[in-house]
């Protein structure tokens, strides 16, 4: 296989024999952009300068016999979103199309720090508002499996990025699903994080109460590499959580015996595509023949999660884009008149329409007369859903359900209709509500597109979701396959 397609893992061990060099590997990766890109599409932006020279300090340390974390020289892609001292960050927005942010956010420090190879910034929806890419103001990207659909979004990039090889790893971050449904669609691990583990600090906000970090990858022990990497505390984020360093490591073990598994129904409602459904079913019954147990549990008021998610998203949603007025950086309208005339025409022109629309629907839901009816009924929801989960969680471990209620979709199906788009987001926003740490694996494959198994656990249990994505991934084969895209070789990582 070609050094691209490897994980990091199994790269970790090359360079540390000396079988090859970080330089070779972040080659490798260049080539496979400039074979691919052209047509796929999956970055706003490469940095293959800085991406050299970061590979170049770490096989001076190998020559000088010295030890190298686990990701050092290993190619990494950053979801837009991310700020990068000296590197544009867009948010695949007009807003932003010439921002060069002075700082990194805490998660680029901490790659940093950890010799990773950064490689470039991935395209994805505008502001993350989207499941697509579609929303890019700049280009959609495409799904390797079957470059006329779409890759998922709002990681949409990330997720190609790896999927294609274009990478080893990358990050995104997931308000709603932006993670694990890109993940999903194209056949890769993506978990996002419970709330608070990783800093938000330096990651451009779209819904606060809701964004979260997390790690797109080609199997679940590069998963738990990278969440080492980038999860703990950070004092430049209030929302961030102290708590003891986890080696998420540790977690990889193959086996689920005695482990108590919920299987929800409200996850298997009306409107989930049949083969989904079966591929699913039939990954719980993997897990059971390893020894876990499985039971039929509910979440009553999960038929509320959308409608909650959407309201309390938007209003945030609203609020935060209220930064972008054309005075203190960003794009600003070439001629105006006055200052209202200069806001006015700022936002008009540097927004999409998605953007638009949910600041609309987002001021709309916090004005005075509509609060109460409903941003502050959405707040009481969640808090039921959040006690639904919390319920459920003193029965059993995790929880089994599928990640979208169908595979990838193709590019321009929804985009005009954004009540259906919205829709595709059902299954993943329940645990943004209730800020729980969820994963996407593959498990299964309608019409030669993947299929995603959601993993949901407590706050905090990263450790107990890791060890039932392992040793579903140990006990199947779909995270071998890989799209035959353009000469990929694909078989064992
Ligand atoms: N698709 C969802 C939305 O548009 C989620 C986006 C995200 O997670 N960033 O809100």
């Amino acid at each position: 296989m070609k050094l691209n397609e490897l994980t990091a893992h199994r790269l970790h061990e090359m360079l540390i024999n000396r079988e090859v060099s970080a330089r070779d590997i972040t080659e490798a990766v260049f080539n496979r952009i400039d074979e691919v890109e052209d047509e796929l599409k999956a970055y706003v932006r490469t940095t293959k300068d800085l991406a050299y020279q970061q590979a170049e300090e770490v096989d001076q340390k190998i020559q000088r016999g010295e030890n190298i974390p686990p990701l050092a020289g290993i190619p990494i892609a950053l979801k837009d979103n991310i700020c990068t001292k000296g590197v544009h960050t867009t948010c695949s927005s007009k807003m932003l199309e010439n921002f060069i942010p002075p700082y990194d956010a805490t998660v680029v420090e901490k790659i940093k720090e950890n010799s990773a190879v950064i490689v470039g910034k991935t395209n994805m929806d505008e502001f993350a508002m989207g499941s697509s890419t579609e929303t890019s103001a700049f280009y959609p990207t495409k799904n390797p499996w079957d470059i006329t659909r779409v890759p998922g979004g709002s990681s949409g990039g990330s997720a190609a990025a790896v999927a294609a090889d274009e990478t080893i790893v990358a990050l995104g971050s997931d308000t709603g699903g932006s993670i694990r449904q890109p993940a999903a669609f194209c056949g890769v691990v993506g978990l996002k994080p419970t709330y608070g583990v990783v800093s938000r600090y330096g990651v451009v906000a779209y819904a606060s109460s809701f964004d979260q970090v997390g790690t797109i990858t080609k199997d679940v022990t590069d998963c738990a590499l990278l969440l080492n990497v980038i999860a703990g505390h950070d004092s430049n984020d209030t929302t961030s959580v102290k708590r003891e360093k986890v080696d998420y490591t540790k977690a990889l073990i193959d086996n689920v015996k005695g482990l108590k598994i919920g299987v929800p129904k409200e996850y298997f409602a009306e409107g989930l595509d049949p083969e989904v459904e079966k591929a699913v079913l039939e990954s719980v019954e993997v897990l059971k023949s390893m020894g876990a147990q499985c039971e039929e549990v509910s979440l009553p008021h999960l038929k509320y999660a959308l409608p909650t998610y959407c309201i309390i998203a938007m209003a945030e949603a609203s609020a935060n884009m209220a930064r972008y007025d054309g005075i203190r950086y960003g794009y600003r309208t070439p001629e105006a008149s006055d200052l209202i005339e200069l806001y006015k025409k700022t936002r008009s022109e540097g927004f999409g329409n998605e953007v638009k629309r949910r600041i609309m629907l987002g001021t709309y839901a916090l004005s005075t007369g509509h609060y109460d009816a409903y941003y502050l009924k959405a707040q009481k929801v969640r808090t039921l859903i959040k006690q639904d989960f919390e319920e459920i969680f003193k029965k059993v471990d995790v929880l089994l359900a599928p990640v979208t209620p169908d595979v990838a979709f193709r590019l321009g199906e929804k985009v005009d209709d954004p009540l259906t788009m919205y829709l595709t987001d059902s299954l993943t926003v329940p645990a943004n509500i209730a800020g729980l740490p969820a994963i996407s694996i593959p498990c299964g494959f309608k019409e030669g597109m993947p299929i995603g198994l959601q993993i949901l656990a407590k706050h905090f249990a990263e450790a107990t979701l890791l060890q039932v994505a392992y040793t579903f991934e140990r006990n199947t084969d779909f995270h071998r396959r890989k799209p035959n895209y353009k000469g990929q070789e694909g078989g064992k990582n």
